[in-house]
């Protein structure tokens, strides 16, 4: 089960207790960006529900596991565990509330088969590949015959590049 707190408008931090670590990711959302920051600290398993103090200089966390009181504090985007037992009696509380999951970066979106595009009266086609423009057309690929010409004296297939046909000898326009 994940806990998270809201400590400064577009800030929140997030809470996990991972076997014997504790999971904080804090989430700065600020002009329509999302900055993210994780960090792992062996603490030991939570014997009861960490609290947060809204301090002058950030927010401190007081984790109370098995293994005692650790204290880490947070600010912006570092954060880092308190040497000693802070006196936090003075700073107000901030409410946790539980979180269905951890904040996770999008996964990456599968790339999508490039779809037919047009613009304006110009459209493109991939494979085989065709493109008009107004009333021009072009197409490249497998199965078109526009590339194929035919000698005007015999009738057989000749390339574009041709001078001459190569069946009959023909002059090819
Ligand atoms: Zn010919």
């Amino acid at each position: 089960m994940a806990y998270v707190c809201e400590i400064s408008p577009g800030q929140r931090v997030y809470l996990e207790n991972q076997a014997s670590q504790t999971i904080i990711t804090s989430v700065n959302i600020s002009a329509g960006q999302q900055q993210q920051s994780t960090c792992g600290f062996e603490t030991g398993s939570w014997s009861e529900l960490p609290e947060i103090f809204q301090t002058p200089g950030g927010v401190i966390l007081k984790i109370k596991t098995t293994q005692g009181e650790t204290h880490i504090q947070i600010q912006g985007s570092s954060m880092g565990i308190i040497n000693g037992s802070p006196n936090l009696g003075s700073y107000p509380k901030i409410h946790l509330e539980q979180s269905d999951s951890m904040p996770r970066m999008q996964p990456m979106q599968p790339m999508q088969p490039m779809q037919p595009m047009k613009m304006g009266d110009m459209s493109m086609k991939m494979n085989p590949m065709s493109m008009s423009m107004g009333n021009m057309e072009m197409r490249i690929g497998l199965g078109s015959d526009v590339t194929k010409r035919f000698c005007s004296g015999c009738g057989a297939a000749v390339s574009p590049s041709d001078r001459f046909c190569s069946s009959c000898g023909h002059r090819l326009l």
